[in-house]
C-alpha cells in the first residue's frame, strides 16, 4: 500500500498528523511517502503542484490530502494559486468519480438546521461524475451574435455524455451501493435534456450487471427537494459532473458540520484521492483547534475504495462514533455539556477507541 501524503496548507498539517497516526495504529504495512502541494509548495519551489510531487502521487496507490489555500497566496497570478495545485493533481491522476457521504451521526443532529428528526443518523451517499459535462463541453464561450435583427452577447454552454463516460460512473456507483444498503438513485433531467435521457437508458441497462442493487430515478428538481424533506430515503445518488455538484453541497449541509465530512476522488482501477470536505481554515490554522474527524475518516474511505480494507475502514467509522458517544467534541461541532478537545487530543481519544 503505497501512500502518498500530502498536508498542504492551514491545518492541513494539523489535521493530517492525526490521520497518519490512525493509520500506522493499525498495522496495515503500509509506505508513506510526503510531499508538497499548494501554497507550501509555491514558497518552496514556486509551483503549486511541483515535479516531485507528480512523481510520487503518479507512483502511489493512494493520495492523502489536508487541505490548500490562504489569504497569503490569493494574489498570486492565477497559475500560481494553492488551488491549482489541486486542480493540477485531480486532473493529472484521471479522477472522475467523486464520492461525497454525507452522515449525521445521531449525537450531532443538533449541528444541522434541519429538524434532528429529518437528519438524525442520516447517511447518504453522492456519487458525483468529476471530468466531463457541460463543465468541460465544446464549443463554449461568449461572443457577439445577431438576435432579433441586432448584435448583443450571446453565452453558451454544450452539455454532453459519451455512453462509456456515464457507464463507468453508474458501475462506481452500483459498486458503490454493493457495499452499502444496495439502493442507488440515478438523477437526470430526461425530461428535457437528451443528453441525460441517455444518461437514464445507460443507467438501466447497467442495471443488469448488477441484479442484487435496486435502482431508481428521480428528476433533478425533485432530487433537491427531496433531500431536504426527507433526505433519509436515499442510500446512494449517482448524477452527473453539473447537478452533483449541487446536490452535493446541498447534502454536505445537511450535516451542518463540515469538520466531520470526509471525500473520494477515484480512477477507473480505484486509485484515489482522498481529503476531507472542508478547506485550510485559516482562522484557526496554528491554534491545535481543527477538527480531525473528516481527514481521518477520509483514511476510512481510502481504506474501503483503493485497498479494499472493509475491517479496517469500519474500525476507524465505529472509533469516531465511539468517541463522539463518550461526548468528546472539538470547537467546531461543541455543545454544552460534552467536552472540549484540540486536534491532537481528539486524535488520542480516536486512538484510543481504536
Ligand atoms: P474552510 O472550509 O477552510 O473554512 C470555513 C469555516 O469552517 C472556517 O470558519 C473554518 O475555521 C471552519 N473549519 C473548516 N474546517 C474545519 C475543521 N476541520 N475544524 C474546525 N473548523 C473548521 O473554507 P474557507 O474559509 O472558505 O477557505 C479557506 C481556504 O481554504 C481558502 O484559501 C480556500 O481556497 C481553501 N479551500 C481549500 C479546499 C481544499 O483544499 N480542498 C476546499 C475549500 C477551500
Amino acid at each position: 500500500m503505497k501512500i502518498c501524503i500530502l498536508p498542504g496548507d492551514g491545518i492541513g498539517p494539523e489535521i493530517m498528523a492525526e490521520a497518519v497516526r490512525v493509520l500506522q495504529a493499525l498495522d496495515l504495512r503500509c509506505e508513506l511517502e510526503e510531499a508538497l502541494l499548494g501554497g507550501c509548495a509555491v514558497d518552496a519551489t514556486g509551483e503549486p503542484y511541483p515535479e516531485a510531487t507528480q512523481r510520487l502521487a503518479k507512483a502511489a496507490d493512494a493520495v492523502l490530502l489536508g487541505a490548500v489555500g490562504g489569504p497569503q497566496w490569493d494574489n498570486l497570478p492565477r497559475a500560481q494559486r494553492p488551488e491549482r495545485g489541486l486542480l493540477g493533481i485531480r486532473q493529472q491522476l484521471g479522477l472522475f468519480a467523486n464520492l461525497r457521504p454525507a452522515i449525521l451521526y445521531s449525537e450531532l443532529a443538533n449541528a444541522s438546521t434541519l429538524k434532528p428528526e429529518v437528519v438524525a443518523g442520516l447517511d447518504i451517499l453522492i456519487v458525483r461524475e468529476l471530468t466531463g459535462d457541460i463543465y468541460f463541453g465544446q464549443p463554449r464561450g461568449i461572443e457577439m451574435r445577431a438576435v432579433d435583427g441586432h448584435q448583443e452577447r450571446f453565452g453558451f454552454n454544450t452539455m454532453h455524455y459519451s455512453e462509456s463516460e456515464i457507464r463507468r460512473i453508474v458501475r462506481v456507483a452500483f459498486a458503490a451501493a454493493r457495499k452499502r444498503n444496495r439502493k442507488l438513485c440515478s438523477v437526470d433531467k430526461m425530461n428535457v435534456l437528451e443528453t441525460t435521457q441517455l444518461w437514464r437508458d445507460v443507467a438501466n441497462e447497467t442495471a443488469a450487471e448488477y441484479p442484487d442493487v435496486e435502482l431508481s430515478h428521480m428528476l433533478v428538481d425533485n432530487a433537491a427537494m427531496q433531500l431536504v424533506r426527507n433526505p433519509k430515503q436515499f442510500d446512494v445518488l449517482v448524477t452527473g459532473n453539473l447537478f452533483g455538484d449541487i446536490l452535493s453541497d446541498e447534502a454536505a449541509m445537511l450535516t451542518g458540520s463540515i469538520g466531520m465530512l470526509p471525500s473520494a476522488s477515484l480512477d477507473a482501477d480505484n486509485k484515489g484521492l482522498y481529503e476531507p470536505c472542508h478547506g485550510s481554515a485559516p482562522d484557526i490554522a496554528g491554534h491545535g483547534l481543527a477538527n480531525p474527524l473528516a481527514t481521518i475518516l477520509s483514511v476510512a474511505m481510502m481504506l474501503r475504495y483503493t485497498f479494499a480494507q472493509e475491517d479496517a475502514a469500519l474500525r476507524i467509522e465505529s472509533a469516531v462514533r465511539k468517541v463522539l458517544a463518550l461526548g468528546y467534541r472539538t470547537a467546531d461541532i461543541y455543545e454544552p455539556g460534552t467536552q472540549k478537545l484540540g486536534t491532537r487530543a481528539m486524535g488520542d481519544a480516536v486512538l484510543a477507541a481504536l
